[in-house]
């Protein structure tokens, strides 16, 4: 009989040996090939799936895929009601305009009107307490040693031609990694400009439905030097002699009296968006209630506004992380064919949300649908389909010794050609940074494999045709021994007691 491929899903229907669960190890091995690699990833990074944002049509599409194969593969569902969707709540909120107002002294300059928003979601809440003005020239060596931890921060930043100079004034970087509780940018733009920013204000957007996003940090507004040159001047500051000499050494000028930002946002919607999860039970009677967790994020950051030469305006997020959600689901493929199943189960998770905060991750560890304890290890897989050929890093390896038993596994199987790796950036905590730090907060070891940032990271040229489906064939592989070792281990993974006390959040 002749077969007929009626849609992507059926692309990847397993043989007759994955449905009967016949399959030795290295038959299991070999289904873990480049071109399921590529086509998978074709499929997720589609254009069709319009860079998968959360929440949007395309995530829900991604989803649904991987669930299809979940269930192709014959894996119990782990999601609400028996389904492989486990759905987290998010809220749609706009600024409440009559509620929100940034007070200067006697001053107060109401939303839309005497100050925009820039930037920020859901914050919600007031700031007050110490503030300062910073001002002088912004390319001073010394901006970084400023102390802004906590304060309100008015910047007195350059106009040029009405508008800001560049995208944005380049000191916003260190001021928001300063640990300011907020920041204001004094500008002197054009009405046009100023105006157009309000746009902002209108806007719906989506927040996490279970957690306040705090007021710090979470935005960043703009006043004019019209309307606040006098109370600056009341509250001590000389706005006018700081425009007269913007090349002046970088100060921080403390404000005498009220400042405060009341920032208010209202729900105007409600959304919800999925994860998908799965579990392959394992063979042992006692140790399948211990889990060990393959984990990738299947959302992207959407469309970009801001286009290729060609027009392309897709964030196609084919390394980021279509590659690790083809991992995740040539593992389940793979692990589910064997004759002789792993000892302990192994649950597959694709998480959404990972762009906007890790939402998706935080909520399934937050509601775990197995008990925490009994989960051994979290495996994430996050970009692994660019760069070097032969070398992946793995973050994490120090804090437990799941480090040992990958570099172990490593040594076991040259005939991969590939070398896991110690993180070759600690500086950028890129440990903090995905989803497997959810896990870790809650005493769950992690591994995290990751190949690095590239020229496409979070960009439109981030395209099917740019991945190395060979190299992460390979990834995928020495995965696959890895979680078999973890799997089958008598002992669960243990943390370094250091990181256990660094990392894990004891406090709950
Ligand atoms: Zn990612």
């Amino acid at each position: 009989m002749k077969r007929v491929f009626l849609a992507g899903a059926l692309m990847f229907a397993p043989g007759i040996l994955a449905a009967q669960g016949m399959a030795s190890v290295d038959e299991a091995l070999n289904s873990i090939t480049e071109d399921d690699v590529r086509n998978r990833i074709a499929l997720i990074a589609d254009d069709s799936m319009m860079g998968r944002d959360t929440p949007s049509p395309g995530l829900e599409a991604t989803a649904n895929y991987v669930a299809g194969q979940f269930y192709s593969f014959g894996l119990k569902p782990l999601g609400d009601a028996g389904s492989y969707m486990q759905r987290y709540p998010l809220n749609e909120t706009v600024w409440d305009l009559n509620a929100s107002h940034i007070t200067i002294g006697g001053t107060r300059l109401a939303a839309g009107e005497g100050f925009q928003v820039l930037f920020g979601r859901g914050s919600t809440g007031t700031i007050s307490g110490n503030a300062v003005v910073v001002s002088g020239s912004f390319a001073d060596e010394n901006a970084a040693s400023l102390d802004l931890t906590d304060k309100i921060v008015f910047a007195v930043v350059p106009t040029v031609n009405g508008d800001f100079e560049g995208r944005w004034p380049g000191l916003i970087n260190s001021i928001l990694r300063s640990g300011a509780a907020s920041f204001v940018l004094v500008s002197q733009r054009s009405d046009e400009a100023f105006a157009a920013a309000g746009s902002f204000l209108e806007r719906r957007s989506t927040v996490r439905a279970w957690a306040e996003s705090g007021v710090g940090g979470a935005g960043y507004f703009e006043v004019r030097d019209s309307d606040v040159a006098d109370a600056l001047e009341m509250a001590g500051f000389d706005l006018a002699a700081a425009r007269a000499n913007p090349a002046a050494p970088i100060t921080a000028t403390p404000l005498t009296g009220e400042v405060s930002l009341e920032l208010k946002q209202r729900i105007a919607g409600r959304a919800s968006a999925p994860n998908v999860v799965a579990v392959l039970e394992g063979s042992d009677p006692e140790l399948k209630d211990e889990y060990v967790v393959f984990s990738a994020h299947m959302d992207h950051i959407g469309i970009s506004s801001r286009p290729n030469e060609d027009g392309d305006s897709i964030s196609n997020g084919a390394d980021d992380d279509a590659s690790g959600t083809a991992a995740v689901l040539e593992l389940a493929e793979a692990y589910s064919m064997m004759a002789e199943r792993p000892r302990r189960s192994m649950i597959f998770l694709t998480v959404s949300g990972e762009e906007k905060g890790l939402w998706g991750s935080e909520y399934f560890a937050n509601n775990l649908p197995v008990p925490t304890e009994q989960v051994v290890a979290n495996i994430n897989i996050d970009m692994v389909a660019r760069n070097w050929a032969d070398t992946i890093v793995v973050i994490g390896k120090e804090h437990s010794d799941l480090g040992e038993t990958l570099n172990r596994v490593n040594a076991e199987h040259p005939e991969l050609g590939m070398t896991a790796i110690d993180d070759m950036w600690p500086d950028e905590r890129f440990y903090f940074r995905s989803d497997h730090f959810n896990f870790a907060q809650k005493g769950i070891p992690i591994l995290f494999f990751f190949n690095g940032v590239h020229d496409d990271y979070h960009g439109v040229d981030d395209e099917v045709d740019r991945i190395d489906a060979e190299k992460e064939a390979r990834i995928i592989r020495l995965n696959f021994h890895l979680g078999l070792e973890v799997a089958n281990s008598d002992q669960r993974p243990r943390w370094v007691p250091e990181s256990y006390e660094q990392i894990v959040n004891t406090s709950e």
